[in-house]
């Protein structure tokens, strides 16, 4: 018996591989990876390693997590280094439960090793301070139509001092601005956009919730940092400005410095 690692390619910059991360795919046996993971990072997998395209297509047909399951489990009875390679960290928004929850019923051994996940290697390409302490008290990273219903996001626990990762924002940023207005964020409210975080394909663009609509669409892979962290004047709007209840908002803004 083998174990299976589950493993975080990072956003795109193979340099942000974790050294665990390069020292195993040098070692693989087989691996299975996503349609995210890079080229670069591919490169780096072991040459005898069999490889193994579990994002998109094999063959023809498009593989279930059940079946992307069972293929993991029966490597795992076969193989020494199994690498399951996952865009980012293989925790966020990655399935990485349902394979975890496979393996461990099998009794197939499995190690998670984390990688960096695509909103910090989004605002680092931005600029962008997540938690700038004069504007943020959180961070959450979210997407929109989770799970079978297509549950919306919990807006109950966005105030005016989270920084909203939003996640698979998808290409219609039409809807993607209705949405977050209908979910309370101010339509001036600051928004970056970013495609291919760390990539050779990187862009970034700045725009506001109301002023998304009109955006030019960036190519997928993308995501959106909302939040008054996402403008270059964080100063001059770290006042709050939202819902009714801005008076309350106000009472538990952390002090501008
Ligand atoms: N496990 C991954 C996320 C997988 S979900 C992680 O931790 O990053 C796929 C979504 O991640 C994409 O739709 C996009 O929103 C985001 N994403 C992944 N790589 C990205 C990149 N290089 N630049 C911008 N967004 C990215």
């Amino acid at each position: 018996m083998g174990k299976v690692y589950l493993v975080g390619a990072g956003p795109g910059d193979p340099e942000l591989l974790t050294v665990k991360a390069a020292r195993l795919l040098a070692r693989a046996e087989i691996v299975f990876h996503d349609s995210l993971v890079s080229a670069e990072v591919l490169r780096l997998i072991a040459r005898d390693a069999e490889v193994i395209d579990v994002g998109k297509r094999c063959g023809r047909k498009l593989l279930t997590q059940e079946e992307i399951n069972a293929l993991l489990v029966s490597a795992g009875a076969k193989h020494q280094v199994v690498i399951r390679l996952k865009g980012g960290d293989p925790l966020i928004f990655g399935r990485a439960g349902e394979e975890i929850e496979a393996l461990r019923n099998a009794g197939v051994d499995v190690e998670i090793v984390s990688g960096i996940t695509a909103v910090l290697g989004a605002a680092a390409a931005a600029g962008i301070s997540l938690t700038d302490r004069r504007a943020a008290s959180q961070v959450v990273i979210s997407t929109f139509s989770r799970g079978p219903q297509g549950a919306a996001m919990d807006w109950g626990a966005i105030t005016s001092t989270t920084t909203l990762a939003l996640y698979m924002p998808g290409p219609d940023y039409a809807e993607v601005a209705r949405r977050l207005q209908e979910g309370g964020l101010p339509a001036d409210l600051p928004c970056a956009i970013v495609s291919n975080a760390t990539g050779p394909q990187q862009r970034i663009r700045r725009t506001t919730v109301a002023e998304l609509a009109q955006e030019e669409k960036l190519p997928a892979p993308a995501l959106m940092i909302v939040g008054r962290v996402a403008s270059q004047k964080i100063q001059e709007i770290s006042k709050a400005f939202w819902r009714g209840d801005v008076k309350e908002l106000e009472a538990h803004r952390p002090a501008v410095s």
